[in-house]
């Protein structure tokens, strides 16, 4: 995580144009950042509904049920998500945020992962959501941690990924995606990771360790 130039800013930026402005001021960004480092507000136990106490253990706090004979710890791990990386004569594939948090900024397609999904499953699922392409995972292209969502840290494991179908249209989740080449990539990025990740695939197109997919679908 080279850049942390987003990460400490108190709001996202607004772009007063933009439909969904309403739906972004509604968001309460300083709140749910301040409750998701508080243990996610969590604080009666979800199997017993005692009281949760924080506890030392292993070198981190901890909350630990209160009733000794019921065993619940609340483990605060970041979430999973996945998504791609789609390089091809006409640049990479790039989504604009519909829904809080950061509407209305860039993100490559990409999402949480759901329960019994594998993180190419997820990417795959997320990438047809979003933009209508059909992908097929080529490879591994690195994993990220971000800690610049409001709603949860996450690790993110991204895929160099080819186009074998569908249209290109926004989904529900997207208000546009575009393809853009890689010297004409918008500005306004939404999270660290998927900043960093545009800055990993720049510097690998330009030593020429990654060429685009040769798909020409879409
Ligand atoms: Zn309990």
């Amino acid at each position: 995580m080279a850049d942390k130039s987003n990460s400490s800013q108190d709001s996202p930026p607004h772009d007063s144009s933009n439909p969904t402005i309403s739906k972004q001021a509604d968001f309460r960004y300083q709140e749910m950042v301040a409750r998701k480092n508080n243990f996610n507000g969590y604080r009666f136990c979800p199997w017993c509904a005692e009281e949760l106490l924080r506890r030392e253990m292993d070198g981190h706090v901890r909350l630990v049920c209160s009733k000794s004979t019921c065993g619940f710890i609340f483990y605060h791990n970041p979430i999973p998500g996945a998504g791609v990386i789609i390089y091809t004569e006409k640049g990479m594939l790039l989504v604009k945020r519909a829904h809080p948090p950061r509407v209305g900024s860039w993100c490559l397609p990409a999402g949480y992962m759901e329960w019994a999904e594998s993180p190419k499953e997820a990417a795959v699922r997320e990438t047809k959501e979003e933009t209508g392409l059909i992908v097929e995972i080529d490879s591994l292209f690195d994993v990220y941690s971000g800690d610049d969502d409001p709603r949860t840290n996450a690790v993110l494991t991204l895929y160099e990924a080819h186009i074998v179908g569908g249209k290109l249209e926004a989904g529900d989740d997207a208000l546009e995606a575009e393809f853009f080449q890689l010297d004409n990539i918008p500005e306004d990025i939404a999270f660290v990771a998927h900043h960093q990740a545009i800055a990993d695939l720049r510097s690998r197109v330009e030593a020429k360790t990654l060429t685009e997919s040769k798909s020409t679908l879409g």
